[in-house]
């Protein structure tokens, strides 16, 4: 046996094996019409399970389960200080199956399973102890007002933050536990219910986060687990009446449909979407560390991270040093299952993914790219594509303007900081930026500047609970994280008293 290899749970192959349907009402419950997604290993392109294909009648069922659960009053009429004790009980849940769900995302996924551990699963658990905190701090005004009429009469005045209501939580591939939980959370600690749209690709982790979810105390009814296809199970549940806040994280085309689907119901909804995030380096930054920013912003979880770094603009300088530093260092990584502990490089998603990303390096080469490390697919069997560096580009090339989502770097250098910062916008995207320099007042100038969701310094790419997390632009509306997060899943009401 390789010791390299994490040997898989009973657990979790008792799981792959079984005939998963919905969740609804705290029920498993198969697809109306019967019909079945397979599910692939990305490392080995075999199929290692199934999930129902729910359509627009079982749109129906998941979403009046949901209503029920939130005209019943079993959560949001519970005492804040409850909804808080049982979220904490979840996040004590998820962490005592951690092992469990960080092999089931690496095997349905494909990241390294050390990214599965301490990402999907460690900062998850602290996220929802985090937000599980919010469920007792979500507070109102009082407002003097002014009003005149009837004269002699006094008025007071106030806002409370009172639940949305039904919540549709539609979440992407590329950290499927973690993003759901992103929305699950906030949306719970604000005494919403729940249906839960895993993308197509990637439905296991949240199917389990459902049913973990029963076993902490959460009612049935409050989180029901929705698996089919985006254009039609995931259409029918933007489009339903009885949805009162969309919460979507995926690419911004899907995103703008979704926008649309929700204004004619006028449902509430916060994207967000995909980016182009450039990563600058000034001239004074220290190599070492902006090689291990590259490194980390950019090839963490393959590329497929909606921050990651993907276009890097350093002073000429010191292009050549830090561009030499990256593409040695991933010439010479290995690749391997997410299961291998020492593989470096992990598969993407899926072959369509692969495919994409393969596309994107064919358009590099004929727009005369010069390609430093990478550039293709490997020949061993699964989706792997070589982590790639890119030079010899410009704002007028596919793949500088265009979001790849894998790991594809280009690299441009630059002679001033104005130039760099124009071109660090010369995007229709904005969720994320870094900016590489110990110049404290180069930081304290720039960063207002940059058009983009969150600006890290001398970092790229790490998330913490309180900060708020969203994009500019085409990246999308609203934020994720921090009381903003809460307060997106709650309507404001004025409420005025003539005494
Ligand atoms: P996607 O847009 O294809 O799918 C996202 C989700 O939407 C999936 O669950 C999918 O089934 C569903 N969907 C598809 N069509 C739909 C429709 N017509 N109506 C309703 N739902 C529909 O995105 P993806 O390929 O899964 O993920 C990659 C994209 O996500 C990238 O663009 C990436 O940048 C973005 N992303 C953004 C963030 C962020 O926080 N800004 C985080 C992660 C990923």
């Amino acid at each position: 046996m390789d010791q390299n290899l994490v040997p898989v749970l009973p657990v979790v192959s008792a799981f792959l094996r079984k005939e998963h349907g919905l969740l609804v009402d705290g029920t498993s419950v198969q697809a109306r019409a019967g019909g079945r997604i397979e599910v692939r290993n990305p490392a080995t392109g075999e199929v290692i399970a199934s999930v129902a294909d729910g359509d627009e009648q079982d749109v129906e069922a998941l979403v009046q389960s949901a209503h029920r659960a939130f005209a019943g009053g079993v959560w949001s009429g519970l005492r804040p200080a409850d909804r808080e004790r049982i979220l904490l009980k979840f996040a004590e849940v998820i962490e005592a199956h951690g092992e469990e769900l960080a092999q089931l995302e690496t095997l349905n996924q494909g990241k390294s399973i050390h990214i599965s551990r301490a990402i999907e699963v460690g900062a998850s658990v602290e996220y929802v102890r985090y937000m599980a905190g919010w469920a007792t701090k979500i507070t109102g005004e009082t407002m003097d007002v002014s009003i005149a009429v009837p004269q002699g009469t006094r008025y007071t005045a106030y806002t409370r933050r009172e639940p949305a209501g039904v919540v549709a939580a539609i979440v992407p591939w590329n950290f499927p536990l973690m993003i759901a939980i992103w929305k699950l959370i906030p949306a719970l600690a604000a005494g919403c219910t729940i249906v839960l749209k895993p993308s197509t690709e990637t439905p296991l982790t949240a199917l389990r986060l459902g049913e973990l979810a029963l076993e902490a105390g959460i009612p049935p009814g409050v989180v029901n687990v929705l698996t089919g296809r985006g254009s039609r199970a995931g259409q029918a549940l933007a489009s339903h009446p009885l949805v009162s806040k969309i919460s979507f994280t995926g690419s911004t085309d899907i995103g703008k449909t979704v926008a649309h689907a929700a204004v004619d119901n006028m449902t509430r909804f916060s994207l967000e979407l995909g980016g182009k995030n450039p990563m600058v380096v000034l001239a004074d930054a220290d190599v070492d560390k902006a090689i291990q920013g590259v490194l980390m912003g950019g090839f963490l979880n393959q590329g497929q991270v909606c921050a990651a770094a993907s276009r890097l603009y350093i002073h000429r300088s010191k292009f050549d040093q830090i561009v030499e530093g990256v593409a040695d260092t991933v010439r010479g990584m290995t690749l391997g299952s997410g299961l291998d502990l020492t593989a470096q490089v992990n598969p993407l998603v899926s072959s369509k993914q692969q495919q994409s990303v393969c596309r994107y390096l064919d358009i590099a080469r004929a727009e005369g790219a010069r390609v430093l490390a990478g550039g293709g697919k490997s020949d061993r069997p699964g989706y792997f594509v070589q982590p790639t560096v890119l030079t010899n580009v410009d704002h007028s090339k596919t793949v500088v303007r265009e979001e790849i989502f894998g790991p594809v770097l280009v690299a441009m250098p630059f002679d001033s900081v104005e130039e760099a910062i124009q071109l660090a916008n010369d995007t229709p995207y904005g969720l994320a930026a870094s900016l590489w320099t110990n110049d404290l007042s180069a930081v304290m100038n720039l960063t207002p500047s940059i058009q983009a969701g969150t600006v890290w310094v001398n970092s790229h790419v790490p998330l913490d609970p309180n900060l708020p997390f969203g994009g500019h632009k085409q990246s999308g509306v609203g934020r994720e994280f921090g009381r903003t997060a809460v307060e997106s899943f709650t309507e404001l009401k004025s409420v005025c008293i003539a005494h």
